[in-house]
């Protein structure tokens, strides 16, 4: 056993392996501006299939297509394509890391229209989507449950599916700190790196490199770091926020400020991290963390968000100050159990 794979029934694990096995093209989608876990989930998938002989397209359906240079370094990305390239009407489509079907915004359409979709996610808050659903909230990453099919399947994760797979496991588990550090998630990283795969060029690849600039606009941000330590329910809120005057100013590409927030969240002070990144169209997305006193998916959801009880975020198109005023007042809900145990 490899995953506690308890939360997905054995029907929905034999109807995915039997789609699988009998699908011409299998169509693969992840969430919008990907991370680690949802990009790493899905070219894992990809390529142990693509190994064994079966045809696979993989995408995700950012208007602007191109993939976060801090992901540049996983195998598999000749499965790429635009979402213009995407089949209109997939016999089978397989989602990643998605809680909803807006998540997949582009190919949100092609999910409506396919005949069957598998919908693998770790998010509790998983709408189930699709016609079969292998959602498992106890596992710390999708590609958790993506290793589980694989060994479903019969396929062999080799060094390249591996890495990816470990990518989304180190991502999602904020590299075995967070709380959803299992002992079945370094049960899985045991495996993965009996491949062969580099922890530490992974980690580098990551989160241990960037451009010069980003200390530029790093500093910038963080000099406008704001403690409101009655905010929170009393816990203490800390927020920044950057702009893409910010980075235009430094030539920073939007994809490079995603670590901000892991700096910002130490702070002792604040339960809860905010951090709202302009994007190129002038859009904001707000990136928000708790220590675990204050459920911040139940927050983000409220503003059309979602993610995890202590990492989440949202989509804004009002100011910097409107929509600090719109969160503030969320971030007083304890978690309930279900929330906090997986
Ligand atoms: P981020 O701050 O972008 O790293 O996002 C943290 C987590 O929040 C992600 O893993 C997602 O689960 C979730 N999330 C972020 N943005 C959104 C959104 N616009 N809608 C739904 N979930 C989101
Ligand atoms: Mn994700
Ligand atoms: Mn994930």
């Amino acid at each position: 056993m490899t995953v506690n794979d308890s939360a997905v029934g054995e029907e929905d694990w034999r109807r995915a392996t039997d789609l699988i096995r009998a699908a011409g093209t299998t169509a693969l989608a992840c969430h919008v501006s990907p991370d680690g876990d949802a990009l790493g989930s899905m070219l894992g998938l990809g390529l142990a299939l693509a190994r064994a002989g079966k045809k696979v397209v993989a995408s995700f359906g950012d208007r602007v297509f191109t993939v976060p240079r801090l992901l540049r370094f996983l195998p598999g990305q000749d499965l790429l394509v635009e979402p213009s390239a995407y089949p209109a009407e997939p016999d089978l489509m397989i989602t990643f890391d998605a809680s909803t079907m807006e998540r997949l915004g582009l190919l949100a359409p092609h999910a409506g229209k396919a005949r069957e979709l598998v919908v693998i996610d770790h998010h509790v808050s998983n709408t189930r989507f699709g016609t079969v659903h292998l959602v498992d909230p106890s596992a710390a990453s999708t590609t958790m449950v993506v290793e589980r099919l694989i060994d479903r399947l019969g396929l062999r994760a080799d060094r390249d599916v591996a890495t990816c797979l470990y990518a989304g496991l180190v991502t999602d588990t904020g590299s075995f700190r967070h709380s959803i550090t299992t002992p079945a998630a370094h049960a899985m990283a045991g495996r993965l790196l009996a491949t062969g795969i580099h922890p530490e060029e992974i980690a580098r690849e990551l989160w241990d490199r960037s451009p010069f600039a980003y200390l530029r606009v790093l500093g910038t941000a963080l000099g406008r770091a704001t403690l409101e330590p009655d905010a929170a329910g009393g816990l203490g809120l800390v927020w920044t926020f950057v702009s893409r005057a910010d980075r235009a100013a430094e030539g920073l590409p939007y994809d490079e400020v995603e670590g901000v927030i892991d700096v910002v969240r130490r702070v002792d002070e604040a339960e809860v991290a905010v951090v709202l990144k302009e994007d190129d169209e002038g859009g904001w997305n707000v990136s928000v963390r708790s220590k675990g006193a204050v459920d911040v998916a139940r927050a983000c959801a409220a503003l059309g968000g979602g993610g995890h009880p202590r990492a989440a975020g949202f989509s804004s198109a009002t100011s910097v100050a409107d929509t600090m005023a719109a969160l503030r007042p969320l971030l007083t809900d304890p978690p309930t159990s279900h929330w906090t145990s997986p």
